[in-house]
């Protein structure tokens, strides 16, 4: 059997560990937030790009510094620890939501597909592995503002199509519809759907609520048994389960501290997973052995991963 098989010793996973979505931030903890997730057993780093809610861009000019800036975060923390980095960088759907306000609609919806294309431009030149977060609005707004939000995300699902870009999507908590509608999308759009990824997912992660796109799951209390209890073990045996992730949103923001994970967290659930998944039934687990155990976490924070973003150079 192959080597990763071994990372799971019925206690701890000591292979790689992947957390999903997270963000660093100069003014919050960033290279300290980085040393505690490396500290804790983490090895690799999907970095999203997270734009100054307290200054919104007004032009390209503005979204292009603040991609490199996210760029240079991610340099330094491949710099100062063994961490693996990949980002993703795109414009945020809030952000173009007070856009609409300050710079009307039509503007707004201009300057988001600009950036959408410069986003474009670091993916192929290898410096981002995805576009995000891209999406809709998470809370209430007008019929006219959800509709416009739903054509936009057409028009850049078409644009990322076009050069085969992954994308994780920013988007509100309707459970399986909001999946369901996120399918339908994407082939509206012509999108694939092995790319196109849900962050901050509810932790049930069966297809069928899934609507079989990728998943990367916030993994507050009670995601463990979630994950445990709604996973599709055909198809997992059979390497045909969409990806499933594990991700903080770690927000990095000194305001609201403690507001979301922290950023020890996905080492932990990942320990608590095999634990739960290694528990006999009768005592309230799963039963897995430990070689399947080895496997779903191997795929979890390693197969998924690359088949999503590539390999770590
Ligand atoms: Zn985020």
């Amino acid at each position: 059997m192959e080597d990763f098989v071994h990372f799971w010793d019925g206690e701890k996973w000591n292979g790689p560990i992947t957390d999903g979505h997270m963000h660093l931030d100069r003014k919050g903890r960033c290279l300290d937030a980085a040393y505690d997730f490396e500290k804790s057993g983490g090895t690799r780093l999907i970095l999203v790009h997270k734009p100054d809610f307290s200054q919104l861009p007004q032009n390209i000019g503005d979204v292009s510094s603040a991609y490199i800036e996210t760029l240079s975060i991610a340099n330094e923390v491949r710099e100062s620890t063994e961490i693996q980095v990949q980002v993703v960088l795109g414009p945020h759907p809030v952000v173009w939501v007070h856009q609409l306000e300050l710079l009307g609609e039509e503007m707004a919806t201009e300057l988001h597909l600009s950036s959408i294309d410069l986003a474009l431009e670091y993916f192929q030149s290898g410096d981002c592995v995805a576009i995000g977060e891209i999406g809709r609005p998470h809370f209430p707004v007008s019929s006219k503002v959800w509709n416009s939000a739903n054509k936009m995300l057409e028009d850049i699902l078409e644009k990322c199509a076009s050069y085969n870009a992954p994308v994780q999507f920013h988007v509100e908590d309707r459970g399986s519809e909001t999946c369901t509608e996120l399918n339908e999308i994407c082939t509206y759009a012509n999108y694939p759907l092995s790319i196109a990824l849900r962050h901050y997912a509810p932790a049930n992660v069966s297809p069928v609520f899934t609507s079989e796109l990728p998943v990367s799951v916030s993994m507050g209390r009670g995601s463990i048994e979630k994950i445990a209890s709604t996973v599709d073990a055909d198809l997992l045996s059979k390497g045909k389960h969409p990806p499933i992730l594990m991700e903080t949103d770690y927000l990095d923001d000194p305001k609201r501290p403690g507001a979301v994970l922290g950023p020890r967290t996905i080492p932990k659930r990942t320990n608590e997973l095999g634990k739960y998944l290694q528990t006999p039934q009768e005592d309230g687990g799963m039963g897995w052995n430990q070689q399947k155990i080895a496997e779903f976490l191997w795929k979890i924070h390693r197969v998924w991963p690359d088949m999503l973003y590539g390999e770590c150079r």
